[in-house]
Protein backbone atom coordinates (compact mmCIF):
# COMPACT_ATOMS: atom_id res chain seq x y z
CA UNK A 1 0.00 0.00 0.00
CA UNK A 2 1.31 3.59 -1.02
CA UNK A 3 0.14 6.60 -0.21
CA UNK A 4 -1.09 9.84 -2.66
CA UNK A 5 -1.75 13.63 -1.64
CA UNK A 6 -4.74 15.36 -1.97
CA UNK A 7 -3.71 17.84 -3.99
CA UNK A 8 -0.99 16.60 -5.95
CA UNK A 9 -0.97 13.73 -8.70
CA UNK A 10 2.72 12.17 -8.35
CA UNK A 11 3.43 11.82 -4.85
CA UNK A 12 3.79 8.35 -3.61
CA UNK A 13 5.21 7.49 -0.27
CA UNK A 14 5.05 4.58 2.46
CA UNK A 15 3.03 4.33 5.29
CA UNK A 16 6.58 4.73 7.37
CA UNK A 17 7.37 7.94 5.18
CA UNK A 18 3.94 9.08 5.55
CA UNK A 19 3.06 8.67 9.01
CA UNK A 20 7.12 10.83 9.61
CA UNK A 21 6.11 13.50 7.46
CA UNK A 22 2.45 13.99 8.58
CA UNK A 23 1.96 16.26 5.58
CA UNK A 24 2.35 16.12 2.06
CA UNK A 25 4.97 18.81 0.78
CA UNK A 26 2.08 19.96 -1.42
CA UNK A 27 0.04 20.76 1.43
CA UNK A 28 -2.04 17.57 1.22
CA UNK A 29 -3.13 15.46 3.33
CA UNK A 30 -1.73 11.69 2.63
CA UNK A 31 -4.64 8.74 1.52
CA UNK A 32 -4.27 5.43 0.32
CA UNK A 33 -4.05 4.55 -2.90
CA UNK A 34 -6.95 2.38 -2.60
CA UNK A 35 -9.46 1.82 -0.13
CA UNK A 36 -8.46 -1.91 1.23
CA UNK A 37 -11.09 -5.14 1.84
CA UNK A 38 -11.30 -6.36 5.14
CA UNK A 39 -10.44 -10.55 4.46
CA UNK A 40 -11.60 -11.70 7.88
CA UNK A 41 -15.01 -12.89 7.65
CA UNK A 42 -17.47 -11.89 10.82
CA UNK A 43 -18.21 -15.40 12.28
CA UNK A 44 -14.24 -15.10 13.10
CA UNK A 45 -14.19 -11.64 13.55
CA UNK A 46 -16.49 -11.93 16.47
CA UNK A 47 -14.16 -14.18 18.22
CA UNK A 48 -10.86 -11.79 17.86
CA UNK A 49 -9.87 -9.08 20.96
CA UNK A 50 -9.22 -5.64 20.36
CA UNK A 51 -5.60 -6.36 19.39
CA UNK A 52 -6.60 -8.80 16.74
CA UNK A 53 -8.63 -6.57 15.26
CA UNK A 54 -6.51 -3.96 15.75
CA UNK A 55 -3.91 -6.11 13.99
CA UNK A 56 -6.19 -6.81 10.97
CA UNK A 57 -7.53 -3.69 10.35
CA UNK A 58 -3.49 -1.84 10.36
CA UNK A 59 -2.12 -4.34 8.25
CA UNK A 60 -3.74 -3.54 5.22
CA UNK A 61 -2.58 -0.11 5.54
CA UNK A 62 1.13 0.28 7.65
CA UNK A 63 2.35 -2.75 4.62
CA UNK A 64 6.19 -2.17 4.87
CA UNK A 65 5.95 -2.58 8.95
CA UNK A 66 6.53 -6.45 9.68
CA UNK A 67 4.38 -8.42 11.10
CA UNK A 68 6.02 -8.48 14.53
CA UNK A 69 6.42 -4.53 14.26
CA UNK A 70 3.26 -3.81 13.87
CA UNK A 71 2.19 -6.44 16.71
CA UNK A 72 4.75 -4.69 19.40
CA UNK A 73 3.46 -1.13 18.33
CA UNK A 74 -0.34 -2.70 19.44
CA UNK A 75 1.08 -4.28 22.24
CA UNK A 76 2.79 -1.60 23.51
CA UNK A 77 0.10 0.66 23.03
CA UNK A 78 -2.99 -0.73 24.37
CA UNK A 79 -1.78 -2.25 27.69
CA UNK A 80 -2.61 -1.50 31.29
CA UNK A 81 -3.03 2.22 30.47
CA UNK A 82 -6.13 1.36 29.75
CA UNK A 83 -8.56 1.12 32.68
CA UNK A 84 -10.57 -1.82 30.59
CA UNK A 85 -9.60 -4.96 29.57
CA UNK A 86 -11.97 -4.72 26.24
CA UNK A 87 -9.95 -1.05 25.14
CA UNK A 88 -12.96 -0.36 23.92
CA UNK A 89 -16.35 -1.42 25.61
CA UNK A 90 -19.85 -1.25 24.46
CA UNK A 91 -22.50 -0.64 26.98
CA UNK A 92 -26.04 -0.98 26.00
CA UNK A 93 -28.48 1.64 28.03
CA UNK A 94 -32.26 1.60 27.20
CA UNK A 95 -32.13 0.21 23.49
CA UNK A 96 -28.87 2.23 22.67
CA UNK A 97 -25.07 1.04 22.61
CA UNK A 98 -22.83 3.39 23.67
CA UNK A 99 -18.98 2.10 22.42
CA UNK A 100 -17.05 3.79 24.82
CA UNK A 101 -13.77 5.57 23.49
CA UNK A 102 -12.22 6.51 27.33
CA UNK A 103 -10.82 3.90 28.63
CA UNK A 104 -7.10 5.35 28.10
CA UNK A 105 -4.37 7.22 30.00
CA UNK A 106 -6.21 10.77 29.39
CA UNK A 107 -10.02 9.70 29.26
CA UNK A 108 -10.79 11.01 26.21
CA UNK A 109 -11.11 9.21 22.61
CA UNK A 110 -7.78 10.80 21.06
CA UNK A 111 -5.56 8.14 23.38
CA UNK A 112 -7.30 5.71 21.07
CA UNK A 113 -4.46 6.67 17.90
CA UNK A 114 -1.90 8.79 20.40
CA UNK A 115 -1.67 5.95 22.19
CA UNK A 116 0.12 4.01 19.14
CA UNK A 117 1.25 7.42 17.00
CA UNK A 118 4.55 7.34 19.51
CA UNK A 119 5.21 3.44 18.39
CA UNK A 120 4.60 4.03 14.64
CA UNK A 121 6.99 6.93 14.94
CA UNK A 122 10.00 5.58 16.32
CA UNK A 123 9.30 2.06 14.01
CA UNK A 124 9.49 4.27 11.18
CA UNK A 125 12.48 6.14 12.12
CA UNK A 126 14.16 2.96 12.51
CA UNK A 127 13.12 2.18 8.95
CA UNK A 128 14.13 5.46 7.16
CA UNK A 129 17.45 5.30 9.25
CA UNK A 130 16.34 8.83 10.60
CA UNK A 131 19.33 9.63 12.48
CA UNK A 132 17.53 12.94 14.14
CA UNK A 133 15.92 12.86 17.52
CA UNK A 134 12.27 13.25 16.78
CA UNK A 135 10.82 16.62 18.52
CA UNK A 136 7.00 17.00 18.71
CA UNK A 137 5.69 20.37 19.20
CA UNK A 138 2.06 20.69 19.34
CA UNK A 139 -0.28 23.43 20.96
CA UNK A 140 -3.33 22.44 22.49
CA UNK A 141 -6.99 23.45 23.73
CA UNK A 142 -6.58 20.83 26.24
CA UNK A 143 -7.35 17.08 25.47
CA UNK A 144 -4.75 16.68 22.73
CA UNK A 145 -1.75 17.93 24.49
CA UNK A 146 -2.65 15.45 27.56
CA UNK A 147 -3.07 12.61 24.74
CA UNK A 148 0.22 13.30 23.37
CA UNK A 149 2.13 13.93 26.00
CA UNK A 150 0.81 10.83 27.70
CA UNK A 151 1.05 8.83 24.40
CA UNK A 152 5.00 10.22 24.22
CA UNK A 153 6.36 9.91 27.78
CA UNK A 154 9.54 8.29 27.55
CA UNK A 155 9.50 6.76 23.86
CA UNK A 156 12.67 6.26 23.02
CA UNK A 157 14.11 8.73 20.72
CA UNK A 158 11.80 11.40 20.99
CA UNK A 159 11.15 14.73 22.46
CA UNK A 160 7.71 15.99 22.79
CA UNK A 161 6.47 19.88 23.71
CA UNK A 162 3.35 21.42 24.49
CA UNK A 163 2.42 24.32 24.24
CA UNK A 164 -1.43 25.70 25.69
CA UNK A 165 -3.14 28.63 26.52
CA UNK A 166 -2.61 30.25 30.44
CA UNK A 167 -6.07 31.20 30.81
CA UNK A 168 -7.39 29.25 27.99
CA UNK A 169 -7.65 25.87 29.38
CA UNK A 170 -9.65 23.96 32.08
CA UNK A 171 -8.22 23.57 35.82
CA UNK A 172 -8.35 19.56 35.35
CA UNK A 173 -7.10 20.10 31.73
CA UNK A 174 -4.20 22.19 33.16
CA UNK A 175 -3.34 19.95 36.14
CA UNK A 176 -3.59 17.12 33.88
CA UNK A 177 -0.34 18.58 31.46
CA UNK A 178 1.53 20.24 34.26
CA UNK A 179 1.93 16.53 36.10
CA UNK A 180 2.98 14.78 33.50
CA UNK A 181 6.10 12.88 34.21
CA UNK A 182 8.75 11.66 31.87
CA UNK A 183 12.41 13.33 30.79
CA UNK A 184 11.21 13.84 27.34
CA UNK A 185 8.32 15.84 28.07
CA UNK A 186 8.17 19.63 28.16
CA UNK A 187 4.88 21.47 28.59
CA UNK A 188 4.84 25.42 28.36
CA UNK A 189 1.82 27.97 29.54
CA UNK A 190 1.56 30.77 26.84
CA UNK A 191 0.34 34.46 27.48
CA UNK A 192 -2.39 34.22 24.83
CA UNK A 193 -5.09 32.40 23.20
CA UNK A 194 -5.09 29.17 21.54
CA UNK A 195 -4.66 30.51 17.92
CA UNK A 196 -1.78 32.69 19.44
CA UNK A 197 -0.30 29.07 20.34
CA UNK A 198 -1.31 27.24 16.94
CA UNK A 199 0.25 30.26 15.10
CA UNK A 200 3.75 29.85 17.36
CA UNK A 201 3.93 26.65 16.67
CA UNK A 202 4.00 27.20 12.74
CA UNK A 203 6.29 29.98 12.85
CA UNK A 204 8.13 27.85 14.31
CA UNK A 205 7.61 24.48 11.72
CA UNK A 206 8.07 27.60 9.08
CA UNK A 207 11.40 28.61 10.39
CA UNK A 208 14.39 26.70 8.07
CA UNK A 209 17.24 28.89 9.73
CA UNK A 210 16.03 27.45 12.89
CA UNK A 211 15.43 23.96 11.45
CA UNK A 212 18.54 23.81 10.05
CA UNK A 213 20.53 24.77 13.19
CA UNK A 214 18.89 22.09 15.27
CA UNK A 215 19.33 19.53 12.85
CA UNK A 216 23.11 20.28 13.17
CA UNK A 217 22.60 19.07 16.81
CA UNK A 218 20.70 16.16 15.86
CA UNK A 219 16.69 17.27 15.95
CA UNK A 220 14.02 17.01 13.45
CA UNK A 221 10.61 18.06 14.22
CA UNK A 222 7.39 16.34 13.74
CA UNK A 223 3.87 16.71 14.77
CA UNK A 224 1.22 14.78 16.54
CA UNK A 225 -1.86 16.22 14.99
CA UNK A 226 -4.96 14.13 13.87
CA UNK A 227 -4.20 14.58 9.91
CA UNK A 228 -1.42 11.81 10.80
CA UNK A 229 -2.28 8.56 8.97
CA UNK A 230 -0.62 7.00 12.24
CA UNK A 231 -4.14 8.46 13.99
CA UNK A 232 -6.31 8.04 11.11
CA UNK A 233 -6.37 4.18 10.83
CA UNK A 234 -5.71 2.80 14.34
CA UNK A 235 -9.22 4.64 14.42
CA UNK A 236 -10.79 2.37 11.81
CA UNK A 237 -10.12 -0.48 14.49
CA UNK A 238 -12.61 -0.07 16.73
CA UNK A 239 -15.59 0.36 14.28
CA UNK A 240 -15.25 -3.29 13.27
CA UNK A 241 -14.19 -4.49 17.19
CA UNK A 242 -17.83 -2.49 17.97
CA UNK A 243 -19.51 -4.73 15.81
CA UNK A 244 -17.64 -7.67 16.55
CA UNK A 245 -18.72 -6.99 20.19
CA UNK A 246 -22.69 -6.69 18.88
CA UNK A 247 -22.46 -9.99 16.95
CA UNK A 248 -20.79 -12.14 20.27
CA UNK A 249 -23.67 -10.62 22.18
CA UNK A 250 -26.05 -11.96 19.56
CA UNK A 251 -27.98 -8.39 19.56
CA UNK A 252 -27.27 -8.58 15.76
CA UNK A 253 -27.02 -11.15 12.92
CA UNK A 254 -23.85 -11.59 10.35
CA UNK A 255 -23.97 -9.00 7.54
CA UNK A 256 -26.74 -6.94 9.34
CA UNK A 257 -26.68 -3.26 8.73
CA UNK A 258 -25.92 -1.15 11.64
CA UNK A 259 -25.47 3.14 11.97
CA UNK A 260 -23.10 5.02 14.01
CA UNK A 261 -23.78 8.75 15.37
CA UNK A 262 -20.39 10.34 16.07
CA UNK A 263 -19.68 13.47 17.33
CA UNK A 264 -17.73 15.43 14.76
CA UNK A 265 -14.96 18.25 15.12
CA UNK A 266 -11.89 17.82 13.03
CA UNK A 267 -13.74 14.73 11.33
CA UNK A 268 -11.32 11.95 12.06
CA UNK A 269 -12.91 9.67 13.95
CA UNK A 270 -16.61 9.54 11.73
CA UNK A 271 -13.80 9.76 8.64
CA UNK A 272 -12.64 6.49 9.86
CA UNK A 273 -16.03 4.78 10.27
CA UNK A 274 -16.38 6.09 6.61
CA UNK A 275 -13.15 4.09 5.62
CA UNK A 276 -14.84 0.93 7.79
CA UNK A 277 -17.78 0.73 5.78
CA UNK A 278 -15.85 1.16 2.57
CA UNK A 279 -13.41 -1.61 3.40
CA UNK A 280 -16.84 -4.13 4.27
CA UNK A 281 -18.06 -2.92 7.42
CA UNK A 282 -22.12 -3.49 7.42
CA UNK A 283 -22.87 0.13 8.19
CA UNK A 284 -25.45 1.85 7.16
CA UNK A 285 -25.79 5.44 8.26
CA UNK A 286 -22.99 7.41 9.12
CA UNK A 287 -24.54 10.23 11.52
CA UNK A 288 -22.29 13.17 11.85
CA UNK A 289 -23.53 15.20 15.13
CA UNK A 290 -22.45 19.12 15.08
CA UNK A 291 -23.05 21.17 18.18
CA UNK A 292 -23.25 24.99 17.42
CA UNK A 293 -20.42 25.25 15.34
CA UNK A 294 -22.57 23.60 12.93
CA UNK A 295 -20.25 23.73 9.79
CA UNK A 296 -20.50 20.38 8.92
CA UNK A 297 -24.33 20.17 9.26
CA UNK A 298 -24.86 22.90 6.95
CA UNK A 299 -22.40 21.49 4.64
CA UNK A 300 -23.99 17.99 4.46
CA UNK A 301 -27.61 19.37 3.52
CA UNK A 302 -26.47 21.84 1.23
CA UNK A 303 -22.90 20.87 -0.47
CA UNK A 304 -21.45 24.31 0.34
CA UNK A 305 -18.95 24.04 3.38
CA UNK A 306 -18.57 27.70 4.62
CA UNK A 307 -16.47 28.48 7.84
CA UNK A 308 -17.47 32.40 7.52
CA UNK A 309 -19.58 32.64 10.76
CA UNK A 310 -19.01 33.19 14.58
CA UNK A 311 -16.64 31.05 16.65
CA UNK A 312 -18.95 29.81 19.30
CA UNK A 313 -17.71 28.94 22.75
CA UNK A 314 -19.47 26.01 23.61
CA UNK A 315 -19.88 22.62 26.56
CA UNK A 316 -18.18 20.41 24.16
CA UNK A 317 -15.26 22.64 23.36
CA UNK A 318 -13.60 19.27 21.40
CA UNK A 319 -15.56 20.10 18.73
CA UNK A 320 -15.24 23.98 18.36
CA UNK A 321 -14.19 23.59 15.29
CA UNK A 322 -14.99 25.92 12.31
CA UNK A 323 -12.20 23.97 9.93
CA UNK A 324 -12.18 20.64 9.95
CA UNK A 325 -9.07 19.25 8.37
CA UNK A 326 -9.99 15.80 7.57
CA UNK A 327 -12.80 16.28 5.26
CA UNK A 328 -10.69 17.18 2.88
CA UNK A 329 -9.86 13.38 2.26
CA UNK A 330 -14.02 12.85 1.70
CA UNK A 331 -13.73 15.53 -0.42
CA UNK A 332 -11.04 13.76 -2.68
CA UNK A 333 -12.83 10.24 -2.39
CA UNK A 334 -15.97 11.93 -3.96
CA UNK A 335 -14.13 13.81 -6.75
CA UNK A 336 -13.37 10.22 -7.80
CA UNK A 337 -9.90 10.77 -6.01
CA UNK A 338 -8.97 13.74 -8.07
CA UNK A 339 -6.29 16.15 -6.66
CA UNK A 340 -6.57 19.01 -9.18
CA UNK A 341 -10.19 19.59 -8.19
CA UNK A 342 -10.15 18.68 -4.64
CA UNK A 343 -7.01 21.65 -4.64
CA UNK A 344 -9.05 23.74 -6.37
CA UNK A 345 -11.61 23.45 -3.50
CA UNK A 346 -9.34 23.79 -0.40
CA UNK A 347 -7.50 26.71 -2.37
CA UNK A 348 -11.35 28.26 -2.55
CA UNK A 349 -11.71 27.57 1.04
CA UNK A 350 -8.36 28.85 2.35
CA UNK A 351 -8.87 32.05 0.37
CA UNK A 352 -12.45 32.99 0.59
CA UNK A 353 -13.70 30.53 3.82
CA UNK A 354 -15.79 28.60 1.79
CA UNK A 355 -16.32 26.05 -1.44
CA UNK A 356 -19.32 24.71 -3.45
CA UNK A 357 -19.30 20.92 -4.72
CA UNK A 358 -21.16 20.14 -7.54
CA UNK A 359 -24.08 17.63 -7.74
CA UNK A 360 -22.13 14.20 -8.52
CA UNK A 361 -20.09 14.77 -5.32
CA UNK A 362 -23.05 15.74 -3.42
CA UNK A 363 -24.61 12.21 -4.93
CA UNK A 364 -21.79 10.33 -2.90
CA UNK A 365 -22.12 11.35 0.40
CA UNK A 366 -25.50 9.63 0.43
CA UNK A 367 -24.07 7.10 3.53
CA UNK A 368 -23.83 10.24 5.68
CA UNK A 369 -26.72 12.31 7.46
CA UNK A 370 -26.10 15.62 9.44
CA UNK A 371 -27.27 17.00 12.82
CA UNK A 372 -26.95 19.54 15.74
CA UNK A 373 -27.04 19.74 18.89
CA UNK A 374 -27.66 23.23 20.63
CA UNK A 375 -26.22 24.05 24.05
CA UNK A 376 -29.84 23.27 25.96
CA UNK A 377 -30.26 20.07 23.70
CA UNK A 378 -26.68 18.63 24.37
CA UNK A 379 -27.79 19.43 28.54
CA UNK A 380 -31.12 18.16 28.24
CA UNK A 381 -29.65 14.53 26.61
CA UNK A 382 -27.33 14.58 30.10
CA UNK A 383 -30.63 14.78 31.77
CA UNK A 384 -32.94 12.46 30.20
CA UNK A 385 -30.25 9.68 30.22
CA UNK A 386 -29.16 10.12 33.47
CA UNK A 387 -32.82 10.12 34.78
CA UNK A 388 -33.92 7.00 32.48
CA UNK A 389 -31.31 4.89 33.07
CA UNK A 390 -28.07 6.42 35.67
CA UNK A 391 -26.51 6.41 33.16
CA UNK A 392 -24.04 9.58 32.58
CA UNK A 393 -23.17 10.96 29.26
CA UNK A 394 -20.44 13.81 28.86
CA UNK A 395 -20.69 16.66 26.59
CA UNK A 396 -19.67 15.67 23.44
CA UNK A 397 -21.21 12.49 23.27
CA UNK A 398 -24.45 14.22 24.41
CA UNK A 399 -24.37 15.99 21.24
CA UNK A 400 -24.13 12.88 19.61
CA UNK A 401 -27.09 10.86 21.62
CA UNK A 402 -29.44 14.17 21.12
CA UNK A 403 -28.90 14.00 17.25
CA UNK A 404 -29.61 10.14 17.04
CA UNK A 405 -32.85 10.67 19.49
CA UNK A 406 -33.75 13.14 17.25
CA UNK A 407 -33.84 12.60 14.03
CA UNK A 408 -32.05 9.42 13.35
CA UNK A 409 -33.42 6.58 14.87
CA UNK A 410 -34.77 3.90 12.38
CA UNK A 411 -35.38 0.15 12.83
CA UNK A 412 -31.80 -0.47 12.72
CA UNK A 413 -29.40 -1.26 16.05
CA UNK A 414 -27.17 2.08 16.65
CA UNK A 415 -24.27 2.86 18.17
CA UNK A 416 -23.11 6.11 19.50
CA UNK A 417 -19.57 6.61 19.79
CA UNK A 418 -18.59 8.14 23.53
CA UNK A 419 -15.52 10.38 22.91
CA UNK A 420 -14.90 11.64 26.66
CA UNK A 421 -15.28 10.33 30.66
CA UNK A 422 -17.97 12.82 32.20
CA UNK A 423 -14.96 13.24 34.97
CA UNK A 424 -13.49 15.01 32.31
CA UNK A 425 -16.57 17.75 31.94
CA UNK A 426 -17.75 17.57 35.58
CA UNK A 427 -19.03 21.30 35.82
CA UNK A 428 -21.25 21.15 32.55
CA UNK A 429 -22.16 17.57 33.29
CA UNK A 430 -23.16 17.88 37.03
CA UNK A 431 -24.82 21.37 36.06
CA UNK A 432 -27.77 19.31 33.40
CA UNK A 433 -27.90 16.91 35.95
CA UNK A 434 -28.87 19.03 39.51
CA UNK A 435 -28.11 22.94 38.79
CA UNK A 436 -28.13 23.73 42.60
CA UNK A 437 -24.65 22.62 42.42
CA UNK A 438 -23.32 25.44 40.52
CA UNK A 439 -20.81 26.98 43.53
CA UNK A 440 -18.79 24.07 44.05
CA UNK A 441 -15.17 23.53 43.32
CA UNK A 442 -14.12 21.97 40.21
CA UNK A 443 -12.26 19.17 42.16
CA UNK A 444 -15.31 18.73 44.62
CA UNK A 445 -17.86 17.89 42.02
CA UNK A 446 -15.57 15.14 40.99
CA UNK A 447 -16.98 13.40 44.48
CA UNK A 448 -20.37 14.03 43.58
CA UNK A 449 -20.33 12.69 40.25
CA UNK A 450 -18.72 9.15 41.81
CA UNK A 451 -21.96 9.22 43.57
CA UNK A 452 -24.19 10.00 41.35
CA UNK A 453 -22.88 7.86 38.50
CA UNK A 454 -21.97 4.80 40.50
CA UNK A 455 -18.21 4.72 38.05
CA UNK A 456 -15.08 4.82 40.31
CA UNK A 457 -13.35 7.88 39.48
CA UNK A 458 -11.33 7.23 36.71
CA UNK A 459 -7.12 6.62 37.59
CA UNK A 460 -6.51 9.63 35.13
CA UNK A 461 -8.62 11.92 37.45
CA UNK A 462 -7.88 10.35 41.07
CA UNK A 463 -3.82 10.45 40.25
CA UNK A 464 -3.75 14.65 38.78
CA UNK A 465 -5.28 15.19 42.54
CA UNK A 466 -1.96 14.94 44.60
CA UNK A 467 0.29 15.07 41.78
CA UNK A 468 3.43 17.03 41.83
CA UNK A 469 3.52 20.01 39.68
CA UNK A 470 6.36 19.40 37.10
CA UNK A 471 6.28 21.86 34.93
CA UNK A 472 6.13 25.78 35.63
CA UNK A 473 7.41 27.36 32.26
CA UNK A 474 5.50 30.43 30.91
CA UNK A 475 6.41 32.80 28.31
CA UNK A 476 5.11 34.94 25.59
CA UNK A 477 4.27 34.06 21.79
CA UNK A 478 7.93 36.02 20.84
CA UNK A 479 9.92 33.46 22.99
CA UNK A 480 8.71 30.27 22.00
CA UNK A 481 11.51 29.55 19.59
CA UNK A 482 13.88 30.52 22.29
CA UNK A 483 12.26 28.58 24.59
CA UNK A 484 12.13 25.19 22.17
CA UNK A 485 16.06 26.03 22.03
CA UNK A 486 16.45 25.98 25.72
CA UNK A 487 15.16 22.57 25.80
CA UNK A 488 16.91 21.12 22.82
CA UNK A 489 20.90 21.77 24.41
CA UNK A 490 23.09 19.35 24.59
C1 LIG B 1 -11.43 15.42 19.42
C2 LIG B 1 -12.74 15.10 20.06
C3 LIG B 1 -13.93 14.99 19.29
C4 LIG B 1 -13.98 15.26 17.81
O1 LIG B 1 -13.35 14.27 17.04
P1 LIG B 1 -12.88 14.58 15.56
O2 LIG B 1 -12.13 13.39 15.14
O3 LIG B 1 -12.01 15.80 15.66
O4 LIG B 1 -14.11 14.82 14.75
C5 LIG B 1 -15.11 14.64 19.94
N1 LIG B 1 -15.13 14.44 21.28
C6 LIG B 1 -14.02 14.54 22.03
C7 LIG B 1 -14.14 14.34 23.51
C8 LIG B 1 -12.79 14.86 21.47
O5 LIG B 1 -11.70 14.97 22.25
Amino acid sequence: MYFRSTRAKHVKVSASQAILQGLSEDGGLFVPEFIPSFTVGLNELKLMTYHQIAYEVMRLYFTDFSETELKDCINSAYDGKFDDEAIAPLKEVGGTYYLELFHGATIAFKDMALSILPHLMRVSAKKKNLKEEIVILTATSGDTGKAALAGFADVEGIKIIVFYPKDGVSLIQERQMVTQTGENTHVVAIHGNFDDAQTGVKNIFNDKEMQDKLKEKGYVFSSANSINIGRLFPQVVYYFYAYAQLLKAGKINEGEEINFAVPTGNFGNILAAYYAKNMGLPIAKLICASNENKVLYDFFGSGTYDKNRDFILTSSPSMDILISSNLERLIFHITGNDPDKCKELMESLGALGKYDISMAMKEKLNDFVGGFASEADTLSAIKRVYEESGYVLDPHTAVADFVYHKGFKDERKAVVVATASPYKFVRSVIMAIDESKAGIDEFDLIDELEEISKVAVPKAISDIRNADVLHNTVCTIAEMPQIVGGFLQK
